[in-house]
């Protein structure tokens, strides 16, 4: 086989086709943005490292999400991320057509291979319009992740959902399943419903030849959030200037409600198997969308990726084959405990050097290092522990300090208010405790910060965390999670065992968003004074003990290798 057909290889066995706008494998591939998209390249690591024949879709942002930078009063500011597509993919020879808004537009794939050291591959097609012949506007549809306006979106979903379904028939692609990882993939049912047409001949069952169960039983629809607005919903008449009719609107209508085009609604309407990112998340979803039987798989992540070298070396010495079995962490105690030590200590030097060098504070590495960084949206409320400054400088002078990162989207003035109301705090907090906000989280950031810190704060708005994996990368490198009972850590905390929670336990079934700053803040406080710092400084071994635990009771089960088989086995084989 010459090279330009080498990729044909992958188009000889049945695959599962899995769609999604953004997809992290790397940071010097930069098209995600957080948890979803690192979800989502975490998720095509294990399926190489199982061999599951899988293929991926997702388009190329040319200009990436966005780089961070952060001036000295605390204000987020935004640069695109310039990157050359030549350098790590290969564009392939076929192209396929979908109509936006009237005009004709041109998508052409570059393939990125996903190499797994136990052989598998899985191909990422990332999609791309800047082609020529297409129209100047169409040519940048594929350059910001989550930029632009409404209609941008919307246009981009069309490229990515019936352009995708397109692209895999022009590359022969022979798909058993359809895996919309949220709903911004949804309108590949669109064109699997027109492939759909010709069953019926009675002109008069007009509505009855699209054949929707048919299309029910290619498709599964993974959904991530309970925050409204990370459903996408768009004002009909938008829709119908923009999208071409390839279904009939009265059908879609039917299928994607009446009062907008809701992307969510149309991907529960043609899946067969529907699921949350989580147990309390698949309940959550259940409420919010009742009528539709919701399954839950909890999330994890690619254990190899997120584990730091050291910790690497020293289960590769006494685990071997953990990486691509990670139940094998079980076993975790067999590990002497002055090497876990050591393993953490050489995390944490190689974080605080990371930090001297890029923002000049040097920090100490005797104390208490508790680390937070996520998206910087409202609910995750990354400032609740800096909410009573009095408070903290009393339990914690001289026995911790702070670090933080996170990214706001650019559009969401709350989140970057949060930053600078964090700037402010630590301009309060100067000379009594250290706190460094890094800039521009990403992968790498993430790579060295979570093995680094001694502690993983979490403290989202219940029960708006569908899972969160950040907690997970924390546990593989042996750090703790201290977190309000929320998404994956519900199913992964005991208290004192694995971590320890913050406020109350979640409601039976409850969907009342419940984030009581003041009650949770507290107990925040009272366990930080009370029970971690307490066994950080004067009881080392039990220490060691509760980082052991989030290895071989956390670790071994929340990561991507048990999810796949999960959805192996309850949603592709059925
Ligand atoms: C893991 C990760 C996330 C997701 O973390 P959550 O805990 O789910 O919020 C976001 N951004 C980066 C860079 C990550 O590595």
């Amino acid at each position: 086989m010459d090279k330009h057909n080498a990729w044909k290889k992958f188009t000889w066995e049945p695959r599962i086709a899995y769609f999604s706008m953004e997809i992290g494998i790397s940071a010097e591939i930069p098209t995600y943005s957080g948890g979803l998209g690192i979800l989502a390249g975490d998720t095509i690591k294990s399926a190489a490292d199982l061999d599951l024949p899988m293929v991926a879709v997702t388009l190329i942002h040319r200009k990436g999400y966005f780089r961070q930078q952060i001036d000295p009063q605390g204000w987020q500011r935004e640069f695109p991320v310039e990157w050359s597509p030549e350098k790590y993919l290969e564009l392939l020879p076929v192209k396929a057509l979908v109509t936006v808004e009237g005009r004709d537009v041109k998508i052409q794939p570059w393939l990125y291979r996903v190499k797994s050291p136990a052989g598998g591959v899985v191909p990422v097609l990332l999609l791309d319009t800047d082609i020529p012949g297409n129209a100047e506007d169409d040519r940048h549809l594929t350059d910001y992740l989550y930029g632009g306006d409404l209609e941008y979106r919307l246009k981009q979903e069309i490229i990515l959902g019936i352009g995708g379904a397109r692209i895999l028939s022009a590359l022969n692609f022979n798909i058993r399943k359809y895996h919309m990882n949220e709903g911004h993939a949804a309108m590949l049912t669109l064109d699997l419903l027109s492939n759909t047409r010709g069953r019926v001949d009675d002109p008069l069952e007009e509505r009855a030849s699209w054949d929707t169960h048919r299309v029910m039983e290619q498709c599964v629809f993974t959904t991530h959030t309970p925050v409204e607005a990370g459903h996408d919903k768009f004002p009909w008449d938008m829709v119908e200037r923009i999208l071409p009719e390839i279904v009939p609107f009265s059908l879609l209508r039917d299928l994607a409600g009446r009062e907008s085009f809701n992307l969510t609604l149309l991907a529960l309407n043609l899946s067969n198997f529907v699921n949350g990112v989580a147990k309390k998340h698949g309940e959550i979803s259940k409420s919010m969308f009742p009528g539709f039987k919701i399954h839950a798989i909890t999330n994890g992540i690619h254990s190899f990726t997120w584990t730091s070298p050291f910790f690497v070396q020293l289960y590769n010495k006494y685990l071997p084959g953990w990486a691509n079995e990670p139940e094998l962490l079980v076993r975790v105690d067999n590990i002497p405990d002055e090497e876990i030590w050591d393993a953490h200590s050489g995390a944490k030097a190689f974080l605080f050097l990371y930090i001297e060098e890029t923002t000049g504070q040097r920090l100490d590495p005797d104390l208490l290092t508790i680390g937070f960084a996520r998206r910087s949206a409202t609910y995750k409320r990354a400032d609740l522990i800096l909410s009573d400054l009095d408070r903290l400088l009393h339990l914690g002078e001289g026995r911790l300090q702070l670090i933080f990162a996170g990214k706001s989207h650019p559009r969401d003035l709350p989140g970057k208010e949060m930053i600078h109301r964090i700037y402010e705090k630590i301009e309060h907090l100067k000379g009594k405790i250290s706190v460094v906000y890094l800039e521009n989280y990403n992968m790498d950031v993430a790579y060295r910060l979570i093995p680094g810190v001694d502690l993983w704060l979490n403290t989202p708005v219940r029960p708006l965390e569908a899972s969160g994996t950040s907690g997970m990368k924390a546990a593989i490198n042996g750090v703790p999670n201290f977190s309000v009972l929320d998404g994956w850590w519900i199913e992964g905390h005991i208290e004192g065992v694995t971590g320890w929670s913050i406020g109350p336990p979640p409601r039976e079934n409850s969907t009342i968003v419940n984030g009581d700053n003041h009650e949770d803040a507290q107990d925040l406080y009272h366990k930080l004074e009370n029970v971690i710092l307490p066994l950080y400084t004067e009881n080392r071994a039990g220490w060691i003990q509760v980082m052991k635990n989030a290895i071989g009771k956390n670790a071994y089960y929340f990561n991507t290798h048990v999810m796949m088989r999960r959805y192996v086995t309850e949603a592709y084989i059925r």
